[in-house]
């Protein structure tokens, strides 16, 4: 079998997922150690027997519905490529949008950010890979989620970062320029957590409660008492929350508060300013 044979058994895929041609791709990348200019530049090389079988292999986990990050143990984010695992969500398209608004939202000069429930860290080493002068601190509640994301940040070898194990603020001291989150936000009943690479991440990093805003609900509650004056919280969310977290955080007192889409047209990420003249949380 030879690289053009291996590409041509996409067509098995096409019944199980959205991207036969591009997992295809990402299989033989990985099997070979190559990149995808190089697929193109040698179809006629041959597999080795070794080669083969783990393409096999791997072809036949993808068509039980596996994850490619997990066949291959990585993602390309932002402009990282990390190391993703079943411990945490693989990180998504969509969320390249939260880190693309945060850094239009905070002055590139220094700031303090806050990630939430970073899983792979993606969201905090993308912001500290762009801005070395901000500092970060990335929370999650899961300990392989957390060894996960301090592997990513030695593996991008940035220093600005601080990862830590804890439950939401638990872990955390001290005031921030801008929280950013990815929370759990779909609901328990949703029937799409029945298909694709849902099923194979953890329902703690997918499912929350009240329709999947309890997470998002409980952060914006907290996040006053960790946000500087004017600091800003930004979220991302389901495609039809948007009202009700905009509710929300207008209840929790925040101002300014704004929505906007994702790169699929969906309404994905909405922010808010704690005001600076913060009225005190009890006056609701
Ligand atoms: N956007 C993801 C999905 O719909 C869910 C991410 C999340 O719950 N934080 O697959």
């Amino acid at each position: 079998m030879n690289i053009f044979d291996a590409q041509r058994q996409a067509a098995q895929l096409a019944a199980k997922s959205d991207s036969p041609v591009a997992d295809v791709e990402l299989l033989l990348c990985y099997i070979l150690g190559c990149n995808r200019t190089f697929l193109f530049t040698h179809s006629d090389q041959r597999l080795t027997e070794a080669q083969q079988l783990q393409f096999e292999q791997l072809l036949e986990r993808r068509l039980q519905g596996e994850p490619i990050a997990h066949l291959t143990g990585t993602r390309g984010f932002w402009n990282l490529e990390l190391e993703v695992n079943a411990s945490t969500l693989i990180p998504r398209p969509d969320t390249e949008c939260l880190v693309e608004k945060a850094l239009q939202l905070i002055s590139p000069a220094t700031a303090r950010v806050l990630d939430l429930g970073t899983g792979t860290g993606a969201i905090a080493l993308s912001l500290a890979d762009e801005r070395p002068a901000w500092s970060l601190v990335a929370v999650d509640r899961i300990a392989e989620a957390v060894t996960l994301a301090e592997r990513n940040r030695q593996r991008a070898g940035l220093e600005n970062v601080t990862v830590l194990q804890g439950s939401w603020f638990e872990p955390v001291d001290g005031v921030f320029d801008l929280i950013v989150s990815n929370p759990p936000y779909i609901d328990p009943q949703d029937p799409h957590l029945m298909q694709g690479d849902v099923r194979f991440e953890p329902r703690s990093a997918l499912v929350a409660e009240e329709g999947g805003l309890a997470d998002i609900r409980y952060i914006a509650s907290q996040a006053s008492d960790f946000l500087a004056a004017g600091g800003l919280l930004l979220f991302e969310h389901g495609y039809d929350q948007t009202a009700a977290v905009q509710q929300l955080l207008l209840e929790l007192h925040y101002t300014d508060i704004e929505s906007a889409q994702d790169y699929g047209g969906n309404d994905r990420l909405t922010w808010a300013r704690w005001p600076i003249n913060s009225v005190e949380k009890e006056i609701k």
